[in-house]
């Protein structure tokens, strides 16, 4: 197999932005000096990757991504630990999530890059982490903050006809981020929402494609207009947990069996594949203190829960927060309180969010070892 990252070409910009002051920073506002792109057309298959300096890429008006949104992308972060050392968060897992939905849109994946060209996730990785390298200055060694990497593929071929493309374009651009949280947690009150639905059996909810963040855009402005910061998305006639905002979402409550349980709604193809949501139940897992289940929740369970005094805590999960924790829920019209913490009603997170953020947060900047933090 060809080692596709061994022929990467670098080409430096003549001359390097400056940083941005930390307390500047507006998340995916900033671009680092340099991207990667790496091209393919089904003649030839990839071209050798390239990292140039960061700036416009130019398509003709038809390309098959403006018309029909042949778009797939990913979101994962490069850590700064505070001996200086670079680190990416379980990278492997995006990685073979971007094939995944490259394939649901029939754009290259991997299957055909070993036919035509052996370029493979192990590739790809190989190739981003140079560029990470490359731009070291851009990612920030402040506790919290980190580089944001949004490797992107698309398809390019210019044609109104409907069809697989014959043209696509691999970039992978990176952008300063700040922390979620400036000051502590902040919990976020959710609109349920069924009016608008984000992923149903069949669709394309477990993809992380373009065209499935577009139309959640108004949802959201109608949530917002209400005082809500995000929607619940739910699902179905019984009303269906499924995700929050453009995060998993967990439910931690006393069961009707008297056990404690962590719940978040299964991989059933509505859901995407959080890589913060398995690692949260691969870590509680191992900790081995609750019960911890992906099936179905609906919202009656959660609201008997919460009459019952059974619900502890709910929270959404992803990259960019790790955990958001819940503390309102309009359903049909009412606000339920979800607790937080109910040893300290001053805090604003429950200790099992807190727990699980604290050690993810830990495990992402070397803190704590774990092979899911691979050092560049
Ligand atoms: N659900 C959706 C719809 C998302 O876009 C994301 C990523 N922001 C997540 C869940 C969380 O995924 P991850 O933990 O891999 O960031």
């Amino acid at each position: 197999m060809v080692k596709q990252h061994r022929r990467l070409q670098v080409k430096l910009s003549e001359s390097l932005k400056p940083l941005i002051p930390s307390k500047d920073l507006i998340f995916g506002r900033h671009f680092t000096d340099h991207m990667l792109t790496i091209e393919w057309n089904s003649k030839d298959g990839w071209s050798d990757p390239i990292i140039q300096p960061f700036g416009k890429i130019s398509l003709e008006p038809s390309a098959m991504v403006f018309h029909y949104s042949f778009e797939c992308f990913e979101g994962l972060k490069a850590y700064k630990d505070k001996n200086g050392k670079l680190r990416l968060f379980r990278p492997d897992m995006n990685m073979k999530r971007l094939n995944r939905s490259a394939a649901r849109l029939t754009l290259p994946v991997s299957i055909i890059w070993d036919v035509i060209g052996g370029f493979s996730e192990d590739e790809l990785l190989e190739c981003l982490k140079k560029l990470i390298r490359l731009e070291e200055r851009w990612v920030p060694a402040e506790r919290g903050f980190s580089l944001y990497i949004r490797p992107t593929l698309i398809g390019t071929q210019a044609s109104l006809g409907i069809g697989p493309n014959s043209r696509a374009l691999l970039f992978i651009i990176c952008s300063p981020a700040g922390p979620y949280y400036k000051t502590g947690f902040s919990a976020v009150k959710l609109l349920s929402t069924f009016e608008n639905v984000r992923a149903w059996p069949g669709g394309t909810g477990d993809a992380k494609i373009g065209g499935n963040y577009s139309p959640c855009v108004r949802p959201q402005i109608e949530a917002a207009e209400k005082g809500y910061q995000q929607n619940l998305w739910l699902f179905g006639p019984d009303d269906e947990i499924t995700e929050v905002g453009t995060m998993n979402c967990f439910v931690l409550l006393d069961n009707e069996y008297g056990e404690t349980e962590l719940v978040t709604p299964p991989l059933d193809g509505t859901i995407l594949a959080g890589v913060t949501r398995d690692s949260i139940l691969q870590l509680a897992r191992t900790w081995n203190e609750f019960k911890v289940s992906e099936r179905k929740i609906t919202m009656s369970e959660v609201v008997n829960a919460l009459k019952q005094g059974r619900l502890r805590e709910m929270f959404g999960s992803g990259t960019a927060c790790i955990v958001t924790p819940i503390k309102i829920i309009n359903y049909r019209g009412e606000d339920l309180a979800v607790p937080l913490d109910p040893n300290d009603p001053s805090s604003n997170a429950g200790p099992v969010t807190r727990r699980i953020s604290d050690t993810l947060m830990g495990i992402q900047y070397g803190e704590i070892p774990h092979e899911w933090s691979v050092v560049l």
